[in-house]
């Protein structure tokens, strides 16, 4: 099976990879991100730009569930008794 989702994640540079996770989880507002992390918020949108079109995403959102599915941010593990008797190879 090809794995479509890791194959575009694997297309991402870097910069992108990092601004995908940064965009989806800190919260922040566009402008304090680009305040945070030194780039002009103009950078940010470009980069965003080009993230959407590797992947197919239209929001943060789309770009929050894309990165979830594809394990680029660990969704936690069900905490319960059954689960965690599932040993993890
Ligand atoms: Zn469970």
């Amino acid at each position: 099976m090809i794995d479509v989702g890791n194959r575009a994640i694997a297309s991402l540079t870097p910069r992108e990879k990092f601004l995908m996770v940064e965009t989806t989880t800190s919260g922040d507002s566009l402008r304090n991100l680009a305040k945070r992390l030194h780039l002009a918020p103009q950078t940010i949108k470009n980069h965003l730009k080009r993230i959407h079109d590797k992947l197919g995403t239209e929001s943060r959102l789309d770009l929050l569930k894309f990165a979830v599915r594809n394990n680029v941010i660990e969704s936690p593990r069900c905490p319960c008794k059954r689960c965690r008797a599932i040993k993890l190879g």
